[in-house]
């Protein structure tokens, strides 16, 4: 492994996990951790969960899984630069969107709006929840037990009360303190990645076009570099060359900027990180140029009326069959029906955020199709 700054993550400083355990041969904790979320069974249900499209518009779009792990390519790298623990960052990065709903942000809300009255539902939290809980794969515990680092990592937000029930992993928000570099760079790793991917996507898709990415000045001026240099580059190779140059414009501005303020912030060690403001982060330019691209991006192709339609079908199923359930329990999988005794409304949540997008539609169909034979 690279050389560890004095202020990343070590093995030898993290606060370990819940439940005690060998340490590991041959892997770090880290790895270790990294190895328990690529064999969760939410970790393979990522692969039919909508990132912005529904898995069945088409075999290339990016799903949740394809994303994760670009963002975990994407936060290796960077973290690799910065002497950050690169394990740490790969476990984060692909644990990140374990707890999303099947399809994506209209899936989130709606179960949001369900919940509403019990406590609400967050995918953060969830995230947190698969890897502290749901997961049965293990004989000695419930969920992966993991690294303190790691579940810190992927609880990116909390309100003061959800933070209050959460132990030591909420203390940082009751305290104001920050997350480690490690944690800090999981989060811009998500975002170089699904801005790029949905540009990607978007273009691939035929929702936008290179004619309107042409306002948008850090698509315009990488396509310009690119066109320069190939003048006779056309199509999706085009528009791959320029999307590759922006991660890496980027992924470097992110690296180069978080070594300033790293350096100015004069750290000693680990300690400091937690006291200090946020250190990873964009150069002004750079982020004004990507709060662009994410307007434009909001307005052009998450509203686009395509994208709004399939939203409205997903929040659809998603009220549908938590009123089903909701109203009768019995209609749940024995399973869910004995936790629902225990746990409420929760379980039903726990058990619709689990299911994939196919997964979904089908249960909509099973509960409320008439049948035709
Ligand atoms: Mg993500």
């Amino acid at each position: 492994m690279h050389e560890l700054a004095p202020y990343a993550v070590s093995e030898d400083v993290s606060r370990g996990r819940a439940i005690n355990e060998a340490p590991p041969s041959g892997r770090s904790e880290f790895q270790r951790d990294r190895d328990r979320i690529i064999h969760s069974k939410a970790f393979r249900r990522l692969e039919y969960k909508t990132q912005v499209f529904v898995n069945h518009e088409g075999d290339l779009f990016r799903t949740r899984l394809t994303h994760s792990l670009e963002v975990a390519q994407i936060g290796r790298s960077v973290a690799r630069n910065l002497g950050l623990n690169e394990d740490l960052v790969e476990a984060i990065t692909l644990a990140h969107d374990l707890g999303h709903t099947p399809f994506g942000h209209a899936g989130q809300d709606a179960l949001h709006k369900c919940m509403k009255n019990f406590g609400g539902f967050e995918h953060n939290l969830q995230s947190l929840r698969v890897v502290d809980v749901l997961e049965e794969r293990y004989a000695a515990f419930d969920g992966l037990n993991l690294c303190f680092e790691t579940r810190e990592g992927i609880l990116k937000h909390a309100s003061k009360k959800n933070a209050g029930l959460l132990g030591e992993v909420g203390e940082r928000f009751i305290m104001n303190r920050r997350p480690s570099l490690e944690a800090q760079l999981a989060n811009f790793a998500d975002e170089i990645a699904y801005n790029n991917h949905d540009v990607d996507d978007g273009l691939r898709s035929g929702l936008i076009s290179l004619e309107q990415l042409q306002d948008v000045t850090i698509f315009s001026r990488h396509l310009d570099q690119v066109q320069t240099s190939y003048p006779d580059l056309k199509n999706r190779r085009l528009v791959y060359e320029t999307v590759r140059c922006m991660i890496n414009t980027l992924a470097t501005d992110l690296t180069v900027q978080s070594q300033k303020n790293i350096a100015e912030a004069k750290l000693t060690g680990l300690a400091d990180v937690y006291l200090a403001p946020p250190l990873i982060g964009f150069s002004d330019s750079i982020k004004k140029e990507q709060h662009q691209l994410k307007k434009f991006l909001y307005d052009h192709l998450y509203m686009h009326s395509r994208v709004v339609r399939m939203s409205s079908k997903a929040s659809h199923i998603i009220k549908r069959l938590f009123d089903a359930f909701s109203v009768n329990a019995r209609l749940l999988p024995e399973k869910y029906q004995y936790k629902f005794k225990y746990e409420g409304y929760q379980a039903i949540a726990d058990y619709i955020a689990g299911m994939t997008d196919r997964y979904a539609i089908r249960e909509y169909q099973r509960l409320f199709a008439i049948s035709q034979d």
